[in-house]
């Protein structure tokens, strides 16, 4: 069984290509709720419906929403995940405690992904993604004619990535994810990871620090 992580972190600070780096190299199921959501909009689900408008305006589902839809997906990956997202707020950390609670289970380590606002809006201004296979990452890394490097789908700036959604996400991450950071740091779990250095020292030092984790929990 591998572990649980989950990733915290201010609005592009590089959750995403993080979180599926250390999923991929640990071998593990990564779930990004932004993406989910995207596609339940996309699909016109009926929690896609109820989405639609909030993150249009760059908001955030309510923890209600966001519980109808997590919940099952930790009821079918049971063996250790990535996730992304998740929780968001003091009341998701609960139920997302509750769930694996009632599993057995707990979160191995909680990553706080650290930048200041302006290395972030900076970032923002240049990111892209891939609607067809949900790559996202810099302008630069795209192919010739601004092609996906991954599937070679046609890659764009993504919808909601304004500078006005931007502020308001992050004053949202300030008021209600930091004290979701706050509590791991005094319970324990907690990696602080700076996520301004390049994206191969980032993967490298979490891969590192999770390592450590995971050979912590087998000893104990
Ligand atoms: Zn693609």
């Amino acid at each position: 069984m591998g572990p649980n992580l989950i990733l915290l972190g201010p609005p592009a600070s590089g959750k995403g290509t993080q979180g599926r780096r250390l999923a991929n190299s640990l071998n593990l199921p990564y779930l990004s709720t932004g993406a989910m959501l995207r596609e339940a909009v996309e699909n016109g689900t009926p929690a896609g419906k109820e989405a639609e408008p909030i993150l249009e305006r760059g908001g955030y589902v309510s923890d209600e929403l966001m519980g109808s839809i997590m919940e099952p997906w930790f009821k079918k990956h049971r063996k250790g995940w990535v996730l992304d997202g998740f929780p968001r707020t003091i009341a998701q950390d609960d139920d997302l405690r509750r769930w694996l609670a009632e599993a057995g289970t707990q979160v191995d380590a909680a990553i706080s992904l650290e930048a200041p606002k302006d290395v972030l809006v900076a970032r923002i201004e240049s990111r892209v993604e891939c609607p067809d296979c949900r790559w996202s990452g810099q302008t630069g890394d795209l192919g010739k004619g601004d092609r996906c490097p991954k599937c070679g789908g046609r890659a764009g700036a993504r919808s909601d990535d304004t500078l006005e959604n931007f502020l308001s996400r992050f004053d949202e991450f300030a008021l209600h994810t930091l004290p979701v950071i706050e509590r791991y740091a005094s319970v324990g779990g907690l990696i602080r990871c700076d996520a301004t250095a390049p994206m191969d020292t980032v993967t490298h030092a979490l891969l590192k620090s999770v390592q450590a984790i995971i050979e912590d929990g087998q000893k104990a």
